[in-house]
């Protein structure tokens, strides 16, 4: 009996030579009793499906698809699962882990529409760029009654719910996988199911109502996403002790603020001002002297302006819907609309040479005019902050003239700083409509939709903090699923020959580490008012090429060794977004301002700046960009820690956002960056079930034919083990557990629920 699962564990991923060995022996003595099958390497590099014919020493003849025999040296082979594992739903019961096998088999499932699929505790979903027939009400109630197994969001979903409830701890649900693999999609999902089991109080419409509104001011359109999430997000959904949902809490990330004044070519700046200039109607139009899109610089930079199967339009009546659901006034939704409008007028506005010096003020046309308006602030105020700067020079104010492109810099980091309060804003009302209701328990289920691993052909800023991000939710991640694993054995007294796993302390200490690391770096040279995108970046090389993880590189350039890969960061413009101020004539123009928002967006921005004291220059000063997002990103782990924590791991099957297409080495990249295969190999190699010896005994002890004489849980554990034959090979006993290899614990149960 023990013979799929001892070749299992010898067999690991793609062990090498000495692993082909192991079953190299085995298929000599039966190649031709037994149909054994094996996986080549075409000329492409993809891999091919064969039957071994024959091997006489070390190569071995080889019959592929479509009549073709080849010969290849045995070593280059990887051995295939028998037919009969086809489309198995979790990849651990896979005989051959290797990475052939495990493309193979998500790939069966996936050309049936199976786009879930399991590996041990993690959730993989493919996103199959069309309809399925697997969600709905029917499925729900399937799921609910646990009449189906199959891998799906809606199981691990009912996971959650069943756990809180029985362990009384939270849960959550991360979310991860590279942008347009359909975590958000994933995410809605899991709320669907949430909100179908624990509606009732009328909150969960609002719940649902909260994502078209984030959709259209945090997504936009990019080259890799029609809808991508331009923000991570964190919603808890709270419960009532009789399992009713009784609110919910929303927190947000790292909105990408650049895009709101450009963006590249076939990219759209947010998804609401294309809806709010196609979908508005007459009245606000005039009100708010709204034109169409291609009139507004800001959108026109990027030469898209629509996107296929889209209705800006109707979307919009949907967002207007939806602020309605969250209780949102008509009233504040226009104020919100008039600050859509600003920002896109201010984009609009040019810059008039004055003098000889560069210098320029702002032009006085329908630009200023709109935004002075709608801001409600005086004209000469307005132009005022656009083209001057007051500076303290020993102790004396002296007011600067600003340069065309220093005035272009002031007006852009106007809109930026409306536009994300704005957003900030809209996230707190939203909450304030989503309060948790008295009847708390203080259990909820938080749902994780947060940007994964990002490398491009250029890399800033933004991939910057986004990839720190994803190393600390790496390290989460391994935490529980390597290391808790492995210290339950050890703490337990098995032996248990330490695993090798791709451990990223080396990178997080190169980010966090102070006086030298990356971010204090970065804060430091911040500081400094002359220092420049390449003196930070040959700071960086002077004190950070001891570690294994960075590499200098030429001019402004540095490569980080992510766990997911190298990753090469141009430091342009690294500075000023980490310095991420707002002159104080801006915040002192929002002040002045009789309109309602941008008062309350000066209120915020003098509160956050007064509120955190620069621990380095000693000085009142703003916090930087990147240590206001570690400490958002120390806060989320810190939340996750206190919860047990469920992984889904997306999967984009190819990079033309189409269905039916499956590209093999595209997939298997991404099953490395989300530790999917590593996953397999701890589970396999481990003990995945394990039981104190008292509930052991407890449990099976009235099975035993004799009678002993010893009452201790340990001695009539061993005796039960004994009676039922169970290999030495199959368990372990631990100082307090019993663990067991996959499947043991079934004959048991069995003959348990027999007597
Ligand atoms: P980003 O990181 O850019 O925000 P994402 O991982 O959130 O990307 P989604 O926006 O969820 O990706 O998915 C991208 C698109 O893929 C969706 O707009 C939808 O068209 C399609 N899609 C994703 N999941 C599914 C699904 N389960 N069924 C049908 N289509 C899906
Ligand atoms: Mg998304």
């Amino acid at each position: 009996p023990v013979s799929s699962e001892s070749d299992a564990s010898s067999q690991l991923l793609n062990a090498p030579s000495s692993g082909v060995d192991s079953w190299w022996s085995e298929t000599s003595i039966n190649a031709e009793k037994k149909e054994i099958k094996a996986w080549c390497t075409d000329q492409n590099g993809e891999w091919v499906l064969g039957k071994i014919v024959s091997n006489t020493g070390e190569d071995v003849i080889l019959s592929l698809p479509k009549g073709k025999v080849v010969k290849v040296h045995r070593d280059t082979l990887l051995r295939a699962n028998p037919d009969i594992l086809n489309g198995v739903d979790d990849l651990m019961q896979l005989s051959y882990l290797n990475e052939p096998s495990v493309l193979y088999n998500l790939q069966y499932r996936y050309s049936q529409n199976f786009i879930y699929t399991k590996s041990g505790p993690v959730l993989i979903a493919i996103n199959p760029y069309k309809k399925v027939n697997l969600y709905g009400s029917e499925y729900i109630k399937a799921y609910r009654k646990r009449s189906t197994n199959n891998p799906h969001v809606y199981a691990l979903t009912d996971t959650a719910m069943r756990e809180m409830i029985r362990d009384e701890i939270s849960q959550s649900i991360i979310i991860s996988g590279e942008s347009g693999s359909g975590k958000t999609e994933t995410a809605k999902v899991a709320m669907q199911y949430l909100v179908a089991l624990g509606g009732g109080s009328g909150i969960e419409y609002e719940i649902l109502q909260s994502n078209p509104i984030l959709e259209a001011f945090g997504n936009a359109k990019t080259s890799r996403n029609d809808n991508s999430s331009r923000f991570g997000k964190l919603i808890e959904i709270h419960f009532s002790a009789t399992g009713r949902i009784s609110g919910a809490r929303i927190q947000t990330f790292l909105l990408e603020k650049s895009r709101v004044v450009q963006c590249s070519d076939g990219e759209r700046s947010y998804h609401v001002f294309y809806q709010l200039c196609a979908g508005a109607p007459f009245s606000l139009r005039e009100k708010l002297n709204l034109k169409n899109v291609d009139e507004y610089e800001y959108l026109k930079q990027s030469k898209c302006f629509q996107i296929s199967g889209v209705n800006d339009g109707e979307s919009f009546q949907e967002v207007m819907k939806a602020l309605d659901a969250v209780h949102i006034s008509r009233e504040d939704q226009e104020k919100v609309f008039a600050m859509l409008s600003t920002v896109l007028w201010m984009g609009n506005i040019s810059f008039t040479s004055i003098d000889n010096e560069d210098h320029v003020e702002a032009t006085i046309d329908e630009g200023v005019h709109t935004v002075a308006r709608l801001m409600g602030c005086n004209i000469e105020v307005l132009k005022l902050a656009l083209s001057t700067r007051k500076m303290e020079v020993r102790k004396e104010q002296i007011v600067k003239k600003l340069t065309l492109s220093q005035a272009i810099d002031t007006r852009d980091a106007l809109a930026k700083s409306i536009y994300v309060s704005l957003f900030e804003w809209l996230v707190e009302q939203i909450n304030k409509s989503l309060t948790v209701g008295k009847k708390r328990t203080g259990r909820y289920i938080s749902i994780l939709d947060i940007y994964g691993f990002e490398y491009f052909q250029k890399n800033t800023f933004e991939q910057f903090c986004i990839n720190y991000a994803n190393e600390r939710l790496q390290q989460h991640f391994n935490r529980h699923l390597f290391k808790l694993e492995q210290e339950e054995y050890i703490q337990d007294g098995i032996a248990w020959e330490k695993m090798d796993f791709d451990d990223n302390q080396d990178c997080l200490n190169l980010f966090e580490k102070k006086p030298l690391g990356l971010l204090s770096l970065l804060d430091e040279e911040s500081t400094f008012p002359n220092a420049t995108d390449l003196s930070f970046a040959s700071k960086l090389k002077k004190h950070l090429c001891s570690n294994p993880c960075f590499k200098g590189e030429r001019e402004r350039n540095f490569i980080v060794s992510h766990y997911a890969g190298e990753v090469m960061y141009d430091t342009f413009g690294f500075l000023e977004k980490n310095r991420d101020v707002l002159s104080m004539d801006s915040i002192h123009l929002l002040s002045s301002c009789s309109s309602e928002l941008p008062q309350a967006f000066a209120a915020k921005l003098i509160s956050q700046s007064e509120n955190s004291i620069s621990s380095l220059a000693g000085d009142s000063q703003k916090m930087s960009a990147t240590s206001k997002f570690k400490d958002q990103l120390f806060q989320l782990i810190q939340r996750l820690e206190s919860t047990t924590p469920h992984f889904i791991r997306c999967i984009k099957p190819n990079k033309l956002q189409l269905p039916d297409i499956y590209e093999q080495a595209f997939i298997l990249q991404q099953l490395k960056c989300c530790g999917v295969l590593e996953v397999g190999r701890i589970s396999r190699s481990g003990y995945p079930t394990r039981m104190h010896h008292q509930k052991f005994a407890k449990r099976y002890g009235f099975l035993l034919l004799e009678s002993i004489a010893s009452q201790d849980p340990l001695t009539v554990s061993v005796a039960i083990l004994r009676q039922f034959n169970i290999h030495p090979e199959m368990y372990h006993v631990g100082y307090t557990k019993l663990f067991f290899r996959m499947g043991q614990i079934g004959a048991l149960e069995d003959t348990r629920n027999r007597t």
